[in-house]
């Protein structure tokens, strides 16, 4: 199966997915930090933008609006929690200790010790200066699992039989 036959295949099932966002629709570990987008459990309209970065912990949650969060004082905020939860779901434990330079005391790696491990640093309070770019990322993510309609065509989509595309 070549790659486009792979992913036309992933294209046509996105769609069918309700449009209710998952908790955490976009994690990454990039620029030095693991950071992505929580949704706010009350409010579908309202997101967060989380990061920690590796090595110092430093770590920053704040809307799309760009308000802080007022549960990111001092400690680890639900939203930064459940972003290192799915860092683990996706990436395996063991990278995420890696990416984030956790030294895992106890035991093996896991969603738990690496937030535990972290926690117990007293990590300091992050800038929220990379939530904009981390935001946008998102948005072209979304917009590319859900073929919402753009001004420019995306490259990928190109082998659409032109009536599919006109449609
Ligand atoms: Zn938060």
């Amino acid at each position: 199966m070549s790659d486009w036959e792979r992913s036309s295949t992933a294209r046509v099932t996105a769609p069918a997915r309700p449009r209710k966002l998952a908790k955490v629709p976009f994690v990454e570990l990039a620029d030095g930090r693991l950071q992505g987008v929580v949704s706010s459990g009350s409010d579908i309209e309202r997101v967060y933008v989380s990061s920690v970065v590796a090595g110092t912990y430093a770590f920053a949650c704040s809307t799309n609006n760009n308000r802080p969060c007022g549960g990111a004082r001092g400690s680890f905020c639900n939203h930064v929690r459940a972003l290192i939860n799915e860092a683990v779901l996706q990436y395996g434990a063991e990278r995420v200790a890696r990416y984030l330079r956790v030294e895992i005391v106890d035991g093996e790696p896991s969603a738990l010790t690496i937030t535990t491990d972290m926690s117990n640093r007293r990590p300091p309070q992050g800038d929220t200066k990379a939530a904009a770019p981390v935001f946008s990322r998102f948005l072209r993510h979304l917009a590319y699992l859900e073929l919402a309609p753009t001004t420019a065509p995306l490259p990928e989509m190109q082998w659409f039989p032109p009536t599919r595309a006109v449609a």
